[in-house]
């Protein structure tokens, strides 16, 4: 055996080494995208929110399944304020961030889909729900946000506190790892979008944004914390089996 075939095998063992590492690594980490949204694991793009997983046994009790069906329409909730008010005032960030609400939508349609759960947007168009508390909050939001371009970004800023604390309680009445890594990306994404909110708000203002429902000590540790790229290593999920 001449010295380069040595080398040229040395070298290709190397890389299966490296492979195999890089696979069992995948193990651990899931990649979400800039809004929160997963989008596979870090290495094989597989998909870990695939709508079939097989095989899948876990159970939703009737909590579960009341927080999912109030996630998927609070996430439409924000898509049509934004659409609305984006509309009405002609500011960007509206429009950029219903782009995102639309994903965060799409999320909880999978894990919709996934429980066997009847779905509660359906065909409803922009301003329909089926749950009359988010009717009523979403009426009530529209009224405020059309009485100045200030207030319209007032009117996002509570939306993303009041999705960021929906979520954490959520998060906390599901034992269910899959629903808890949607709900984490989600909440991520929304902490993304308050940071804008308040920023627009007081680039246009000149005022301090002041939070509206959050506690100031939680605001103040979300603002100060960097545009987060919402990418997190799965061992915070654990034991979450990655499917195949
Ligand atoms: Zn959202
Ligand atoms: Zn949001």
């Amino acid at each position: 055996m001449n010295r380069s075939l040595k080398v040229t095998l040395f070298g290709m063992m190397a890389g299966v080494f490296v492979l195999f590492a890089l696979a069992l690594g995948a193990q651990n980490v899931a990649a979400f995208d800039n809004d929160g949204v997963i989008t596979s694991d870090w290495i094989s793009g597989r998909s870990i929110i695939d709508k079939n997983p097989q095989p899948f046994d876990n159970q939703v009790d009737e909590q579960e399944i009341a927080d999912i069906l109030w996630m998927r329409e609070e996430e439409k909730l924000a898509r049509d304020v934004y659409l609305t008010l984006g509309e009405k005032w002609g500011l960007s960030i509206f429009t950029n961030i219903s782009t995102s609400e639309q994903k965060h939508m799409d999320s909880m349609l999978t894990l919709v889909e996934r429980y066997g759960i009847a779905d509660p947007v359906g065909d409803n168009g922009v301003g329909e729900f089926t749950n009359t508390d988010i009717q009523a909050l979403y009426d009530q939001l529209i009224a405020r946000g059309n009485t100045s371009a200030a207030e319209a970004l007032l009117v996002g800023g509570i939306i993303e506190e009041i999705d960021m604390i929906d979520l954490e309680n959520a998060i906390a009445r599901t034992n269910n790892e899959d629903i808890r890594l949607v709900y984490s990306g989600l909440k991520c994404g929304s902490g993304n979008h308050l940071r804008g909110f308040s920023r627009t708000y007081e680039q246009q203002t000149g005022l301090q944004y002041e939070p509206q429902v959050l506690d100031q000590a939680v605001y103040d540790a979300i603002i100060s914390s960097s545009h987060d790229s919402c990418t997190m290593p799965l061992k915070y999920f654990l034991p979450l089996t990655i499917q195949s």
